[in-house]
């Protein structure tokens, strides 16, 4: 006989046995130790700054920056984009492990911004594959926890990722 705690976590009564499944806790796990490649382009990169700083800390989120792609689970595109600059960030995305993030700061990573010019790529999901936008120019720290955790939500959705026959 088992007691729900939450949608998908039984408890055994009169034990400290908990029943869940492996995605419940492959996913809490990757949620709570999100660690972001410490890369920034252009003044959206100091917000993203701001927003690891001692005033908003995201380290309390168990969100640290990392200085290796080897190590990194998300990659933030802070800043402005150009066309010299792509093939180094695809180069960095590639050399992170799976499964990676990818998230999208600012008008100018979205979608160019107002630079619409020959130098500037329009939109980082042109090369890689953006999991969050995070529209403002440039957005605030607020707006930087709303997109980590609107990427933890879909982390929390994710099934079999931790599976190599998935
Ligand atoms: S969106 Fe605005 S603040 Fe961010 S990099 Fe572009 S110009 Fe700078």
């Amino acid at each position: 006989m088992t007691k729900d705690v939450t949608e998908d976590v039984k408890v055994i009564p009169g034990t400290n046995a908990f029943i869940s499944t492996i995605d419940k806790v492959v996913n809490w796990g990757r949620c709570g130790s999100l660690w972001p490649m410490t890369f920034g382009l252009a003044c959206c990169a100091i917000e993203m700054m701001a927003a690891g700083a001692a005033h908003y800390d995201l380290d309390r989120f168990g969100i640290l920056f990392r200085a290796s792609p080897r190590q990194s689970d998300v990659i933030i595109i802070a800043g402005t984009v150009t066309y010299k600059m792509a093939p180094v960030i695809r180069k960095v995305y590639d050399q992170m492990p799976e499964p990676r993030y990818v998230i999208a700061v600012g008008s100018c990573a979205c979608s160019g911004g107002i630079f619409n010019t020959y130098s500037t790529v329009q939109g980082v999901d042109s090369f890689l594959p953006v999991d969050v936008y995070i529209p403002g120019c440039p957005p605030r720290p607020e707006a930087f926890f709303e997109g980590l955790m609107k990427l933890q939500d879909k982390i929390r959705s994710e099934e079999f990722k931790w599976s190599r026959w998935r």
